[in-house]
């Protein structure tokens, strides 16, 4: 027997491997990852890791004893180079050839890297794995200048810890607010009102032109603008690995296509994660997400259907971000919404922001306000009156039924 191979050794490989177990599965698993770590949470990268507060084995999803209690062989610093779709085998970077009977795809996803002039200089650095935060972690000591090239949630995290730390931080955001892709003009202001408070220095409508520097960046260049740097962070998105999928001939169209089943187009190989493109039942469109919520449902999702089951995936998107002692969660996309309301208070920090579309609740936004947030996730889709939302007297929990 062949057994199940999993490409990718993160959050989804991870999931998948511990769920074909749940799921009673008895044959050989193998899981590939190029990193030297076995699967294990990037959330905390950019936050409690980067910080110094959270120690190694806690950032890794399951203890390394969970692996071989389960018979789960786990192959690091070994990266799959080509699928063969015929004879359904691996083949890995060393030589070696594995057949399969099923094969997943979580191969996750890799920086977007600025090629510009001085990119190659010592003390610029991209956030993706924890080789990359150790090197960061050498270098951020206190009274450094940090420059964030992007003003995304990575970076906001980054520009958090920094500043925390007694670092001087720039953050450089090209677009005319920070997380414009990702969130309403009020919350890119509430953010920036943040961080600013804290003393982090924003720029918007700053493009990086350049970095200078003798063999370490000194400054970073933004046309006429340079900012002194003894490290550089930059965050400004990621590209999903499709190309094994691509060179075997499966249907990619910015992520690996997969069904409602999470399969490829190939019926013996799934993929799971950020990797994936994927329909949404609830939202009615295909999405390419970069989350954790994303990546263990549809882990078991795979899982299920490699065992032969007819399992759909079907899901809400959902997302968190920690900044200094604000914990943001996020449901829904609040760009959908053409009426916004806000419970609670901005000013104390604590606070949800409703999105409606034809008075029906489609996205939330929720700061320092877990319990609240649990709620706002069953109230999407529900037809609710604005005023009754933020009225402080209302208990949410009344509006799910
Ligand atoms: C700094 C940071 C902070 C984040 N914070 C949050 C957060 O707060 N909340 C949230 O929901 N999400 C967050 N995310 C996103 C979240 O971590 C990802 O969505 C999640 O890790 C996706 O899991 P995955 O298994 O699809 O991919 P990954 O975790 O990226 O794992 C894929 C693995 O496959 C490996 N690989 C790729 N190709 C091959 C190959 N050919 N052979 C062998 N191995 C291969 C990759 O190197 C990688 O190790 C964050 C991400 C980062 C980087």
């Amino acid at each position: 027997m062949a057994g199940m191979v999993i490409i990718g050794a993160g959050h989804a490989a991870g999931q998948v491997a511990a769920s074909l177990r749940q799921e009673k599965y008895a044959g050989p698993i193998t899981i590939i990852g190029d990193e030297l770590h076995p699967p294990y949470q990037r959330p905390p990268l950019s936050k409690q890791y980067l910080a110094g507060e959270q120690e190694l084995n806690r950032v890794y999803l399951r203890p390394e004893k969970f692996y071989a209690d389960k018979n789960i062989t786990l192959k690091l610093g070994v990266t799959a180079t080509a699928i063969d779709c015929d004879t359904k085998q691996v083949r890995l970077n060393h030589g070696e050839t594995l057949e399969y009977d099923k094969l997943i795809l979580s191969t996750g996803s890799r920086p977007r890297i600025l090629n510009i002039e001085g990119s190659d200089l010592k003390g610029i650095h991209y956030l993706r794995t924890i080789a990359d935060v150790d090197a960061i972690r050498a270098e951020m000591t206190k009274g450094k200048n940090l420059v964030i090239v992007g003003g995304g949630y990575v970076g906001l995290e980054v520009a958090s810890v920094g500043v925390t730390q007694g670092l001087t931080v720039h953050v450089l955001e090209m677009e005319e607010r920070i997380l414009q892709r990702v969130t309403t003009p009020q919350m890119s202001e509430f953010y920036h009102n943040l961080h600013t408070g804290r003393g982090v220095n924003i720029h918007t409508n700053t493009g990086v032109s350049g970095f200078s520097g003798d063999g370490q960046v000194q400054k970073v260049i933004c046309g006429e603008t340079e900012f002194t740097a003894d490290l550089v962070i930059v965050g400004i998105g990621i590209i999903p690995n499709i190309e094994l999928a691509q060179e075997a001939g499966l249907e990619c169209n910015n992520g690996i296509v997969v069904d409602a089943h999470c399969r490829t187009s190939n019926p013996d190989i799934y993929a799971a994660g950020d990797c994936t493109n994927h329909y949404n039942p609830i939202l009615d469109r295909r999405l390419r997400l970069e989350s954790v919520p994303n990546a263990m449902e549809q882990a078991r999702v795979c899982a299920a259907n490699m065992l032969g089951g007819d399992k759909k995936y079907s899901s809400m998107p959902w997302f968190w971000s920690d900044q200094y002692e604000l914990k943001l969660q996020m449901v829904g996309f609040s760009a959908d919404g053409d009426e916004q309301v806000v419970r609670g208070s901005m000013a104390d920090n604590q606070f949800a922001v409703f999105y409606l579309k034809d008075g029906k609740v489609v996205s939330a936004d929720a700061v320092n306000s877990p319990r609240e947030f649990m709620v706002c996730k069953q109230l999407i889709g529900k037809k609710v009156d604005p005023a009754v939302l933020i009225d402080p007297e209302t208990d949410l929990k009344t509006l799910i039924s």
